[in-house]
Order: C-alpha cells, then sequence, then structure tokens
C-alpha cells in the first residue's frame, strides 16, 4: 500500500498530525494499534485510566478531547505525612501567603514566555524555539528544586505544589526540570477540566485514513520508505512522522538517548476510604510516599494512583473492591534534559512528548511535522 505520508502511532501526536494534514488536503495513512495511546478509558468508557486532565490553555490539544468536569483545587488535601494534612484553604495557607504570592508571581512570568514558546514550537524545531528565549532555555537545564531555593519558596513547595506536581508527573521535583515543573503547576492558576476523548467520532472523522496495525520494522530505500507491520502488510511512503511513544521511537529509528519515563499504576476502585482520605475529593502526596494522588470519580468510585505496583489497598481503604487497574511503565517522559530532533532529514519526523511534558506539547509536536511535510 502506497500513500505520501505515513504517520505511525495514534495518540495525541498522531492524531493531531492527521487533522493538520486533512485540513491541508493532503494524502496520507495513520497506522495505529490503538487510538488514543495514553488517553486511555475504563472498560465502561466513562473513567480514564490515562490522561486525566487539561488545562484551558492546551489549546491544541483541545481539538482532539474535549473538557469535562471542572476540577476544584480547593476540595484538596494535601498529606505530609500519615498524621498532618492541609485543606488547600486553611489557617496553615495562610501562614504561607507570602511564599504563595512569589510562586505565583514566578508562574505569571513563565506563563508569558511558556505560551509564546509554544506557538512558536508550530513551525519551528522545539530546540531553536528554546534557543530564541533565553529565560526559558534556562529554566529548561535547572531542576525544579533550584529554581524552588532560587525564588525562597521552599515552605509553599513543601506543603502543596511539590505534591500537586507529584500528583500530574509521578516523580519528585528534584528529578524534573523547571519547565515542566512550572507547566504543570499552572493547574494551579488556571482552570482546569477533566477530559473527554470520543474515539468513535475520531474514528469516523479519520475514516480511511486510519488503520489499525502495528510497524515492526521501517526501512529507506532510494525513493522513500517501507514500513512492515506485524500484520504482515508492508506501506510505501515519501515521509514518515513516527508519532510512537519515545521509547518505541527509540528502538525502532536506534536513537542514542531520550529522556527517561517514570512508571504509573492507577487501581480502579469502589471503596470506603479511611476517614484521613475521605474529606475531599482529592487527596496529594508527597514523593517519599508511593501513592501520588487518589481522585474521586463522578460516580464516586476512585482512582489511586502509584509509583509502585502492587499497592496495600488496605492501608488506604476500609473496604474496596477492584473495578480496574493499568500499568504504565512509561507514563510520562521526565526525566534528564535530553532534547530530540523532529526533524531527522529525507523526509522521517518525529512527535509526541519527548521533549516536554503532557498532551498540548504532544499535540504542537504532531502540528508542526505535518507543517513541514511538502515545505521542506
Ligand atoms: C496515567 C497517565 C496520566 C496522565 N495524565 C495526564 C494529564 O492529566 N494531562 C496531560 O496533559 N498529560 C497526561 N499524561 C501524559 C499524556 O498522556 C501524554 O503526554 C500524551 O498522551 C502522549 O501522546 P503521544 O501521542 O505522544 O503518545 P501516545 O499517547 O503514547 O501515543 C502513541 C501511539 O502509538 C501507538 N503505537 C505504539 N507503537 C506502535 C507501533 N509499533 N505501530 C503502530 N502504532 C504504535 C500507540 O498505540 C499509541 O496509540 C498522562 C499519562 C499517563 C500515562
Amino acid at each position: 500500500m502506497h500513500s505520501q505520508t505515513v504517520i505511525v502511532g495514534g495518540g495525541m501526536a498522531g492524531m493531531s498530525c492527521a487533522l493538520r494534514l486533512m485540513e491541508r488536503g493532503e494524502e496520507f495513512l495513520l497506522l495505529t494499534d490503538v487510538l488514543g495511546g495514553r488517553i486511555m478509558y475504563s472498560a465502561g468508557k466513562d473513567v480514564n485510566y490515562g490522561a486525566y486532565f487539561v488545562m484551558s490553555n492546551y489549546k491544541h490539544a483541545q481539538r482532539i478531547v474535549e473538557k469535562d468536569k471542572r476540577i476544584n483545587p480547593l476540595d484538596a488535601c494535601f498529606h505530609k505525612d500519615e498524621k498532618t494534612r492541609f485543606s488547600t484553604l486553611s489557617l496553615h495557607t495562610i501562614g504561607s501567603l507570602l511564599g504563595f504570592l512569589r510562586f505565583i508571581s514566578a508562574l505569571l512570568e513563565f506563563r508569558k514566555h511558556y505560551e509564546t514558546y509554544k506557538e512558536r514550537c508550530l513551525n519551528i524545531p522545539q530546540k531553536e524555539a528554546l534557543a530564541q528565549d533565553p529565560y526559558l532555555e534556562r529554566l529548561f537545564h535547572l531542576p525544579a528544586g533550584d529554581f524552588i531555593k532560587e525564588k525562597k519558596i521552599e515552605q509553599v513547595a513543601a506543603d502543596y505544589v511539590s505534591k500537586f506536581a507529584y500528583a500530574c508527573t509521578g516523580a519528585d521535583i528534584n528529578n524534573i526540570t523547571t519547565v515542566d515543573f512550572l507547566n504543570v503547576s499552572l493547574g494551579l492558576l488556571i482552570p482546569i477540566y477533566q477530559l473527554r476523548f470520543d474515539q468513535q467520532a475520531m474514528t469516523n472523522k479519520l475514516g480511511d485514513h486510519l488503520i489499525f496495525d502495528t510497524i515492526a520494522d521501517i526501512t529507506k530505500g532510494s525513493t522513500g520508505y517501507t514500513l512492515t507491520a506485524t500484520s504482515g502488510t508492508t506501506y510505501e511512503a515519501e515521509n514518515v512522522v513516527l508519532a510512537t511513544p519515545a521509547t518505541v521511537t527509540q528502538k525502532m529509528l536506534n536513537l542514542p538517548e531520550i529522556r527517561g519515563a517514570c512508571s504509573l499504576y492507577v487501581y480502579h476502585v469502589a471503596a470506603t476510604l479511611k476517614p484521613q482520605y475521605q474529606k475531599r475529593g482529592l487527596n496529594l502526596f508527597s514523593s517519599d510516599s508511593v501513592l501520588s494522588l487518589i481522585a474521586r470519580q463522578k460516580d464516586g468510585t476512585f482512582l489511586i494512583y502509584s509509583r509502585k505496583k502492587d499497592v496495600d489497598l488496605s492501608k488506604i481503604c476500609l473496604e474496596f473492591k477492584i473495578i480496574g487497574t493499568q500499568e504504565w511503565d512509561h507514563a510520562m517522559y521526565v526525566y534528564g534534559g535530553t532534547y530530540l530532533d523532529q526533524t531527522l532529514g529525507g523526509g522521517l519526523f518525529i512527535a509526541g512528548d519527548h521533549n516536554g511534558l503532557g498532551l498540548e506539547p504532544s499535540a504542537i509536536a504532531g502540528i508542526y511535522a505535518a507543517n513541514q511535510i511538502n515545505r521542506q
């Protein structure tokens, strides 16, 4: 089978690339084993087992997923240890007011730079967009822990913000970059919503462009690429966009180094939580706990997130029944400062969240790849 462009991988990056190519009337196929990728639902299709939220500034990702229920940051409990915890609004928060103000001022400055950077990334490589902004480039290489000391926000970070970042990234703030830390922390400043993805509507929209298949191998010939699928079918294309997870892309292209990924294990339970977890819809933890988040769902069930497998749920629940579990060995690429080139030459592109955390950077990377095709 031949097509001018083949996109491999139907997650946020691949779907965003596909929609852009559709708008431009380009000839392409989207080959994927699953549509949605790390956007994934429970069997009943109503609880997100993968990506959970979008922020109001996820303007490109919101072409693929819709906003659902608004997440209320005031409905959160921040657990310091087994015995000590704070609500978002409490006397403890008032005592931390100065630190909060310093943090918000830093976030506002970051937001200005970050929004410009994202817009630039639609048309120039992420590496180049970063080089155009020395403020952001410095933060990309600065561990979040150092930024926190620099801004003198250690207390607010320890009590609140690092727990929010841990819930969003599954990683300790000392192991992530300041850009990722501030990017997720924007969720404390701007509206944040649970997301909804209509897989059937997207399948219909993509129509004949969409083929469910798994690509095992890509080879370059004199006139283009040959992609061999596990089904035995081969696909020929002049352009290939690899929108597979970074670990898959690394293997397929033999890439030397990529950012490291955190693992996340999701337990969906019908449960009566222990009293210390009952008061608020969101329970957030410090990174020395294996638990990163407990989130009450609309139907009264709970999602429990852990960075380790085989959590002892009896320590969290008075009684529980497991509805479903999902293991993400490579949930989010958060560790290290490696930057992958997105354009590899000869009509080969990489798209995804290899260089930036979450749905919006993935969507932008997909659109960037589409914007390069037939314009090289
Ligand atoms: C538990 C969890 C919670 C998260 N929460 C959030 C959140 O709340 N907000 C947020 O912004 N981000 C969140 N993320 C991160 C977000 O999900 C990802 O950044 C984003 O979905 C990545 O999209 P992608 O298209 O780059 O990759 P993926 O979604 O991984 O898509 C890759 C696609 O490639 C396909 N594929 C793989 N190998 C092959 C092959 N050989 N042949 C064909 N197809 C192949 C896969 O099936 C998949 O469809 C979360 C991630 C996890 C795991």
